[in-house]
Parts: C-alpha cells; structure tokens; sequence
C-alpha cells in the first residue's frame, strides 16, 4: 500500500478505532437468548390441580420496599400539625400479617422498567446488549408466564405490555394500553393507576352479562396482570419523599384491595393467587437504573391459594431481618423471605399450575409455598430441569457452530454432557422419600447449570480478546512506523514487500476469514480480523525504516549503561501510562504525578535550573497547584466566595498582562520588527474581553446567590449572562483587524476568551483550576522550549549556533537516511501532553460526577429542567480546557521545531496502550453503574485517540497566524533549514523574561 500522508493517517485512526470500539458490544454483550428448548413443569398426580386456578399480579412501577411498609408522615394529612405517621398501604400489610408471604424482591441492574419486568415475567435477566438496541424494542422472542398461560389479561403503559404479547402466541394475551391519553394525564399521574383499575372492574362487570366472556373467566390457568405506573411518574417528578408519591401508595393500596374483593367476590372459590411487586425502586433523587440499594430493593407480598400463610420468626433462628433493613416496617415477629426478581416468574408458574418459561433462570422460593414436602421437591426438580435443558440446547448451538468444543467440566463427564446422570439421582432420591436431599441437590444442580450457561455465554472471550489485543497492538506499532517514517526518516524508507511475506499474510486473512464463515459470524468480525493483518504486514515490510529509525533514535546510546538507562526510561514512559489507567479509579494519582513532575527541571542539571530559574521555579509552583485539585471532590457544592477569587484572579492576570504587556512580549519587539507591535486596536479589545470577566463574575455572583435563596434567576440576569457568554467567545475575532502574532499574546487571548465562559458555569474551584492549568501550560511550552534548546546546544559542545543533529545520517541495508531527529525526548513530551489532558478532565470530576451532573452552574443560564441543551453547556465546559491544551501543544509543535502534527501522531500511538488495558476491565457483570463505568472508560480511551486528532485540527485554527519569527517559513519540506535558524534566535532569549506572568 503506498504510504499514507497526514489527513489518510488520521482517517485510519478514526475509522479504525470506531470499528474496534464496537468490538465489546460483540464480546462481552451477546444476548443470552435461544430458543428451541422444551418446557417442563412440576409432575403432579394426574387428578391434582394446580395450586391456584388463576393469578393476579400487581406491579407498583418504581415502588421502593421502604416506602410501601414504613410508616410515614400522612400526606392528605391537612391540619399543619405535626401528626402520628401512618402506614400507607394498609391493606397491603395487612396481607403481609396474617395471609401470605413477603421479603423483598431484589433485582439486578439496570435497575429500569423494561428489564424489571422482563425479570418479573419471563424469568431471565435481559442482558446488556439490550442497551445496543434500545429498551422499548423486543429484539428477540422470549418466552413468558403471560406465553405459558391459557389467557392473560393486562392493563398498563404500552411500553411494557406490548413487549409481552408480541412474543406469546397470538391471541393468548390481550394488551389494554392507554397510549396516546396518557398525555393528558401529566397533571397527575394517579390517574394511570385508576385508569388500569377501573378498567379491570369494567371487564368482570361486563362478565356478568356476557356469557361468552364469563365462561372464559372461569376457566383454569388465567393470569390478570395490572401494571402500575403511577408511582414510577410521581417519583420521577416529585421524588420518593413528597406527598405525591406517598399519596400514590396511598392510592394503590386502596385499588389492590378493590380488586382482590372485587375478584374474590366474582369466583367465591377461594380459588385465587394475588401477587403484589414493583418492577424496580426509586432513588432519593427520583431516578433509577444503577444499582443503587434503593433501586434494587422492591416489595413483594404473596397471598391467596396456593400460598403459605405469615411464619412467626423464633428465638435463636434465622428471620430474614438480619441486614437490618426492615427494622422499621414493623414486621419484626414474621419471618422476611427474600427473592432474587427472577424468582417471581418461576413462583407465578408454579401457582398457577404452568409450564416453567423456558428462558427463566429464576429459582422457585420454596418458603413462599403452601405444599407438601414432595410437592416442594417434585416442584423444585422441574424448576432445575427447566435450567439444564437450556443449558443442553445452548451447549449444543455452540457445539454446532464451533470447530472445536470443549465441554463444562462440573457438567461433563468423559467429554460427554452427564446432565441426566444428575436428574436421575434427584428423582431415585424423591422416589425414597429423600425430600428434603433432593431439594438440597435440585438447588446446587440448578447452580451449577448457571455457572455452565456462564462458561457458554464467554465461550469465545479469548479468541476474540486475542485478535482485538493484536489489532490495537497493531495499531500502536503501525503508527509509530509511519511516525519514524513520516517524521525521523521524512519518508525516504522503501517498503519491501517479498513474494513469501505477501503469501503469509493473506494466508493469515484467508485462515481467520474462513473461520468467520464457517461459524457465521457477523460481517464485523470481518473487520476486527483484517485490521491486525493489515497493520503488521505494513509494519513488516516498512520493518527496514523501523531498524533506521530505531539507529538514529538509539544514536546517543552507545553504552551498556546508555542503554540501561533507556530501558529504565522506556519503564517509567510505560508506568506513567498505567498510573493514567489507575487514574480513572483514583483521581489521587494525578496529585502524586505532579508533585514528581514539579522537580522535573532538576532531570536537566543544577545548571539549567540556574540558568531558568524564574521558569523552573514557576513550573514547580504550577505543578505543587495542580497537585491539589484531584484531592478536592468531585462532587462540588456551590460556594460563592470561591467563584469571586477565581474571577478576580482571571482579571487581574489578564489586567497585568495589559499593563505591562510590550515587557512581557519581550523587549525584542522595540529592536526586532519581525514581531509585529501590539497596536491601541487590539489592547482595546483585550480591555473589552478583560470587562466581559468582570461583567460574568458580577452577574455569576448574583444569580448565585438569588437562586440560592430560591428566588429564581432573574430575567436580567439570565439575558445578560447570555450576553456575556456570546460576546465573550466573539470578542476575538475582532483581533483579525489588529494582528498580535506573538504566541503568548495569542495565549492571552484565548484564556481571557473562554474565562467569562468558565466563570458562568463554575460552580465553586473549577474557576481556580482553569487558571492555575492554562497558567501551568503556558509555563510547559516554555519550559519545554528551553530544555530543547539547552540539550542541543550542550549537545553540540559550546557552539549554540549548530542545530541538534541535523546533518546526521544513518545508513541501513546500504541506504543513507537524512533526518531531523524526532528524538527520543519528543515521546516525553508526546506523554506530558497526553498526561495533562487527561488532568484536564479529572480535576475537576471524575466519569461518575459527569453522569450525575449537578446542574446548578447551568441554571445560571437555562432556569427550567432541559436536558439536552443544559447537557451541551456542561459539555462546553468540559471541551474548554481541552481547547486550551491543544493550542498549547500546537504551539509547541511549531516551536520544537517538529514537522506539524509529529506530536498528535506521537500521543495517538500510545493512547491505545491505555485502551488496551480497559478493554480488558470491561465487565458484562455487576450493577449497572459499574458495567456503565467499564464501558464508558473504555469508550472514553478508545476515542482519545480520535479526539486527539480533531484537537490537533483545533489547534490549526487557533494558533493559525502565530509568527515564529522567521524559522516559521522554513517549514515543510525543508524542516533542516528551520532548526538551523531556530537555534541562533533561541539563545538569544534571556531566560525566564516572560515568567512574570505566571507568578
Ligand atoms: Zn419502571
């Protein structure tokens, strides 16, 4: 392939890492679904009915356990005074106390009203690949109670009911859904819930007259599903402590006990199961879906046929309120039996006498059943049978697909699946009376095959993980080849590419793509196979410019010791890399970075310290600041005091500079007319950017502190924060007219631009890190610069007039490379950028504090909840410090004197080191906060190396016009004659002239 220039190297990169970043979609999220299993239910006599004849089960969406059974203060309670708490759903708990079975149900992450019900009525945990395709969707048929049952009637939100009838044989479940009126019901959402009870008290009212439909009703194996989304709306809206939701339990108990009346009255027969549950809680704040114990934590209270009555809790024996959790619901002396949500599905099917749904992982929670030791072991076999047959099929798909399997141990036996060796000793078992041990055994059986269905479900990690692991291995020394080629040899390597090492490569393609095709993989797999292939035949047969470029940047390195050295320097590069990884976990680690980095200078000799001591010095004091944020919490509180300092410092620093800006600039600008002299044009405009500070700290501080005293934003204050925050990010286009090209005033300007912005959204010492880092950065560019001046000219004895090795040549394999080194030094300095981006982002938060973003700074601006553009200027604010790195690095580029985008090509190849190490932390398991966590630092590593290339584009438009005096016209193609001139203006600069600013 011939070579790639810039713009082709930074559409691989993209291309290439947004292909690889769906890569864990298709490892870690595959869907456990299959179908094709048989059905099995527990074998009774054949005269015995089931334990019920038909089932109604309630769903309180979004009902949190502690709510529904503490008592609390009494919302309609109107007399002001400070009355008894009551317990709110008292028929609810009076089932709890002397009918049925309660605990609580938990559920699993995400913690959200599609996967709660799914787990609630199909017994199977719905995987994370759902996320891929969205919740409301049903992907993939599933089977269901509802599908089991020989009629199901529900009521409720379209959004859960439809799922349910679209995947059960048509006509078997009838949906009644409110859709489209639901609008009207935004002004109180109890209405969702009458509306589903009154609808329900239709149907069997119009039974009494329809002869049809009440010989229907009366049949065998009906269930009645009643799903309730009233609570989820007032916890949404009002939170789970406002009188809106406790009047909505309020509610729901009085229609749970309508109904059951109302059933129990129809049928007479004593013949009913009630089933009462929430699909998922509510968190303090009104939210839902991470793993929060109140999200997890649901009630479920079991009564009527079927069902054993409350069980007295004795001295000395377990009781299920061990966690303390239900201390206050009053239950102390009745036994708390707590299910997994999966559970409840098999429970449903045992009472009404169906067949266990064939995708149901759940275990039948034997405490809640009124039945017979033999009853219970008959019921507690079918329930793992159910299991292991879709083990079986599972096992046998995969069997099918693979070239080779290897089967579960615990589950094989001489390489052959001994599933019914195991069914056979639990049924000798029950057949000897032996209830109890075949109990026993069925639990630790079904165990076993859920571990088993574990090891299929990861089945193919490892050949996966490999080819993934090699791509993004490929990549990093892919990239580094075209860097040493690009910008070390300036693209004068020949590739070789030989007959025998085209044939094994492609041999290589065709091999992994036959494999893809003969287990019908996805046409993405395609891809992850061809990426790895791709890079290491490029980087094999450019391996002639790797060995040249390695000459020339091992050139200094002659010892045994020299190379020690860099082995040791290659070990520290590495570790910095991973204590960047650790970072996402501990923000501290960037305290201890920096404080190591503050010394840095020191790397350099006593002699460049003195030489730069007012730099070094102001380094050190940067560096020591830095240090401090990431202890700071994440989680910030508003303060007023702090927005002030940090404003005032904004303006002063910029005040400062306007004073004595032609002595900061350097004096050369009154000998040197290269440098163009800042005119009265453009102080004027700095005056105005340094009002825009002010105006944004004046009117900051008073729409704080108005809302604080929750009196709202005032209309002025919102229009004129607008104002500023426009004007401010407009105000430097107007320097087109008076051009300043002196790289610091270009600083200056780009920091007084976005400090009224920063200003704005600060909620309290973000305003202070923004000054401090752009301080810190202007401070690395020149320090950098010195350093790189310094080593070349020590490099080059006394004579600072010779450039760093320019004239240098290498010869390899007979040809002679020229170059201008892109030296080992560039790759610490491609490091320290890639550190303080990433600085950037974790002083002031972490991945957690950006998704529960607190959204008082934003309200300064947008008053009313909306999430989409409030969400754009919290991004805005996250971007700008970014913005201002990759000016800094553009600047640095140029005054490195290294070809442009050498640095961002350099940071692109080592950021997959990074990515590599969270692909392998992403987890499909845990709480939803977690698995979001894994894949959002994954995503986040992976498309660094994307965002650096559009930040090195940013940084052309904001540092295009910047004058390097006259080396800057040397660029291109002869990147020599540049370092040439450099090295003689460079040293004629007196150290630390300009550092007076950033003390
Ligand atoms: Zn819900």
């Amino acid at each position: 392939m011939a070579r790639l220039g810039r713009v082709g190297f930074l559409t691989l990169a993209v291309v290439f890492h947004l292909i690889y970043a769906y890569s864990i979609f298709d490892i870690y999220f595959v869907s456990p679904i299959v179908s094709g299993m048989k059905s099995f239910r527990v074998e009774r006599e054949p005269d015995a009915a089931a334990p019920a004849k038909r089932l109604v089960l309630f769903v309180a969406d979004g009902l949190r356990a502690d709510k529904a059974f503490q008592a609390l203060p009494d919302p309609d309670d109107t007399t002001g005074e400070d009355t008894e708490p009551i317990y709110l759903a008292p028929y609810i708990r009076s089932r709890v106390l002397s009918h049925g079975t309660f605990g609580i149900s938990h559920t699993r992450v995400p913690t959200e009203s599609r996967p709660g019900h799914v787990a609630l009525i199909a017994g199977l945990y719905e995987d994370v690949s759902a996320v891929t395709t969205g919740w409301k969707l049903n992907p993939v048929n599933f089977d269901s109670v509802f599908n089991r049952s020989r009629h199901t009637w529900s009521w409720g939100s379209p959004d859960i009911l439809l799922m349910f009838q679209e995947g059960a044989v048509p006509g078997r479940v009838d949906a009644d859904t409110y859709g489209e009126e639901a609008e009207d019901f935004s002004s109180d959402a109890t209405l969702l819930d009458t509306w589903v009870f009154d609808k329900v008290k239709e149907l069997f009212t119009s039974a009494k007259t329809d002869p049809e439909l009440n010989a229907k009703l009366r049949e065998d194996k009906l269930v009645f599903f009643l799903h309730l989304l009233g609570l989820d709306t007032t916890g949404h809206g009002f939170r789970p402590y406002s009188k809106e939701y406790l009047r909505n339990i309020k509610l729901v108990d009085k229609g749970v006990q309508e109904i059951t009346q109302l059933v129990e009255e129809f049928y007479g027969d004593d013949e009913t199961a009630f089933v009462f549950t929430a699909d998922h809680g509510m968190s303090d704040w009104g939210s839902h879906g991470d793993g929060h114990p109140d999200n997890t934590r649901t009630p479920l209270v079991v009564w009527g046929s079927g069902v054993s009555g409350p069980r007295y809790t004795q001295e000395g024996t377990l009781t299920g309120h061990e966690d303390g959790v239900s201390s206050d619901w009053g239950f102390d002396n009745i036994q708390r039996n707590d299910v997994a949500q999966a559970d409840v599905a098999a429970l449903m099917a045992y009472l009404v006498g169906l067949d266990f749904p064939t995708n149901s992982v759940g275990e039948l929670p034997l405490e809640f059943l009124d039945a017979s030791p033999k009853d219970k072991a008959l019921a507690a076999l079918a329930n793992t049978q159910t299991v292991l047959e879709m083990y079986r099929v599972k096992e046998e798909q995969k069997k099918a697909a693979l070239l080779r399997y290897k089967p579960f141990a615990p589950l094989a036996d001489h390489g052959q699946t001994s599933v019914d060796e195991h069914l056979q000793e639990i049924k000798a078992k029950i057949a000897d009376g032996l209830y109890d041990e075949s109990i026993e055994m069925s639990s630790a059986l079904l165990a076993t095959a859920l571990e088993g269905l574990r090891y299929l479900q990861t089945y193919d990690w490892l050949f996966l993980r490999t080819i993934v692991t090699l791509g993004y291995l490929g990549w990093i020394a892919y990239a580094l080849t075209t860097v040493i080629d690009l910008h070390v040899l300036h693209g004068t390597a020949d590739s070789n590419r030989t007959v025998f090492s085209t044939s094994f490569f492609s041999s290589i393609l065709v091999a992994l793509f036959s494999v893809f095709f003969f287990q019908r993989s996805s046409g993405r797999y395609y891809f992850y196979g061809f990426f790895p292939v791709f890079f290491w035949e490029e980087v094999f047969v450019r391996r002639k410019a790797l060995l040249a470029g390695r000459e020339i940047l091992m050139s200094h390195v002659h010892s045994a010791s020299g190379y020690v050295a860099f082995g040791f320097q290659s070990l520290i590069f590495v570790g910095v890399l991973e204590a960047l990884v650790q970072s996402y976990f501990h923000r501290e680690i960037f305290t201890v970075c920096f404080i190591l980095g503050a010394s840095w200078p020191l790397f350099y000799g006593v002699g460049f310290v003195k030489k730069h001591a007012l730099l070094s010095l102001s380094w050190a004091v940067g560096c020591l600041l830095m240090s401090g944020f990431t202890l700071l919490p994440a989680n910030k509180v508003e303060d007023i005091g702090m927005i002030t300092w940090s404003g005032l410092l904004m303006f002063f620093t910029g005040l400062l500079y306007l004073l004595f800006e032609d002595y900061v600039l350097g004096q050369k600008s009154s000998t040197q007319s290269s440098f163009a002299i800042s005119s009265r044009g453009s102080r004027t405009i700095m005056g105005a950017q340094l009002g825009m500070v002010l105006l944004a700290l004046i009117v900051t501080r008073s729409s704080a502190t108005s809302i604080q005293a929750k009196q709202g934003l005032p209309f002025g204050n919102q229009v004129v924060g607008w104002f500023v925050l426009v004007a401010s990010l407009l105000l430097p286009f107007l320097y087109r007219l008076y051009s300043n090209s002196h790289y610091l005033h270009r600083l200056m300007v780009l920091f007084l631009t976005f400090s009224p912005t920063f200003i704005i959204l600060t909620i309290s010492y973000e305003g202070l890190f923004y000054f401090v880092f752009c301080m810190t950065l202007a401070t690395w560019v020149r320090l950098e610069h010195a350093i790189y001046v310094y080593t070349a000219a020590t490099r080059n004895g006394s004579a600072p007039s010779k450039k760093p090795g320019t004239e240098a040549t290498a010869v390899v394999e007979g040809q002679a490379y020229r170059y201008r080194t892109l030296g080992v030094s560039d790759a610490r300095v491609a490091l320290f950028f890639f550190f303080l981006l990433q600085s950037a982002f974790f002083s002031t938060g972490n991945i957690a504090s950006v998704s529960s973003f607190s959204l008082e700074s934003v309200c300064r601006l947008i008053p009313i909840f909306s999430p989409f553009s409030q969400g754009a200027l919290l991004i805005l604010k996250l971007l700008i410090p970014f913005a201002i790195i990759s000016a800094n690095l553009g600047i640095l580029n140029r005054r490195l004197e290294v070809a442009p985008s050498a640095l961002f090509m350099v940071v692109m190849s080592i950021s997959d080191i990074m990515t590599l190490n969270f692909f392998y932390m992403v987890r499909d398991e845990g709480s939803w906060l977690d698995i979001g966590t894994t894949i959002s630092h994954f995503c986040i590593a992976s498309f660094l190396c994307t965002f650096v290339a559009g930040l090195e584009f940013l940084s052309e438009v904001m540092i295009g016009g910047v004058d390097f005096g006259p080396r800057a016209t040397a660029f291109g193609a002869a990147v020599v004659e540049a370092v040439n001139g450099s090295a003689e203006t460079d040293t004629s600069e007196k150290p630390g002239e300009t550092d007076s600013r950033t003390t």
